[in-house]
């Protein structure tokens, strides 16, 4: 019966009106991907790449970041995975890519605005993906972290197709993209809202700084309305919309996130159970609903309240 019980196949993520919402892993690493995949992930949302820079000096060499990539993306033959270039500066700082005298490191040279001033390091990245995408099969998208603008998008998504990416996108983590969401889809291939630092910019609230934790909520309706922009952007140019950022590992907000018409979650693999079994619970009409009470709430703990009496 053990034997029964782990063989039995976990459904991919839907509502209860058979609307799939694809659940995918967020990894740090390649060597979370087994537990993903016997957690039911049906794909990577978010890889991040800071762990292949954290332990050198200098950036790794091509073959050695390849070697990573392809690790990956043997693990999730014929499925999507979505990896982030890197995303240094602020929370992630690296010695030899970050500047050390800025006053306000969150908004300062960080993610794709540092890769930009070090454009190799950039280059390299993308090189090593298409190397590794040759070799296997998984469908690889890539993305930029911590993009404020439309042209930030043309630069990113045109040196990826350039070094021969198919699919590019960005993260919208900064509220200026979620409001120009549609012109930004209509350059990217697919967006994936970064909840944790779209909060920090949204509240004006450091996310590591715990005296100002009450405001770092992803319920507050300011970020749930940004949410439903970036969303309709999608929906505007025909583009999916992921979240991968905390929010979508709560619950009833990954409920809410589908209502404002997110396409995809994804989350750190032990959440995606508890995820996956209260999608389930809710159809489409009764996640839009949902949404609605949400959106029309003044701060964060009336929206959940108002989400939670509307389902
Ligand atoms: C985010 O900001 O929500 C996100 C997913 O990226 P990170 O947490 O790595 O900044
Ligand atoms: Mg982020």
């Amino acid at each position: 019966a053990r034997a029964a019980a782990a063989a039995a196949p976990i459904t991919p993520g839907a509502l209860a009106d058979g609307t799939p919402v694809p659940i995918l892993a967020n990894l740090g690493d390649p060597s979370g991907a087994a537990e993903a995949i016997a957690l039911g992930a049906e794909g990577v949302g978010l890889f991040r790449t800071e762990f292949l820079f954290l332990s050198s000096n200098e950036a790794p060499s091509v073959a050695s970041q390849a070697a990573s990539y392809q690790e990956l993306l043997a693990a999730f033959p014929g499925k999507k995975v979505v990896v982030r270039a890197l995303d240094a500066g602020a929370d992630k700082p690296l010695p030899f890519l970050t500047d050390a005298d800025e006053e306000n490191p969150a908004l300062g040279r960080r993610g794709l605005r540092s890769l930009r001033h070090r454009e190799n390091v950039l280059r390299d990245q993308l090189t090593a993906l298409t190397q590794a995408d040759a070799s296997t099969d998984a469908d690889l998208w890539v993305m930029a972290p911590m993009v404020a603008t439309v042209e930030e998008t043309e630069y990113f998504t045109a040196l990826a197709k350039e070094l021969g990416l198919k699919t590019a996108g960005v993260m919208v983590e900064i509220p200026s993209s979620a409001i120009m969401a549609t012109d930004i889809l209509g350059v990217a291939d697919f967006a994936s809202i970064g909840t944790n630092d779209l909060v920090q910019y949204t509240m004006a609230a450091d996310r590591m700084l715990g005296s100002v934790a009450h405001l770092q909520s992803p319920w507050h309706p300011a970020v749930l309305r940004l949410i439903k922009m970036v969303a309709e952007g999608g929906k505007n140019t025909g583009k999916p919309i992921g979240v991968c950022g905390e929010a979508a590992a709560d619950p009833l907000l990954a409920v809410v996130l589908v209502g404002l018409g997110v396409t995809t979650l994804s989350m750190s693999a032990a959440a995606m159970t508890d995820v996956r079994a209260e999608l389930s619970q809710h159809t489409a009409a009764s996640a839009q609903r949902m949404a609605e009470a949400a959106l029309a709430a003044t701060d964060a703990e009336s929206a959940t309240a108002a989400a939670r009496a509307a389902a």
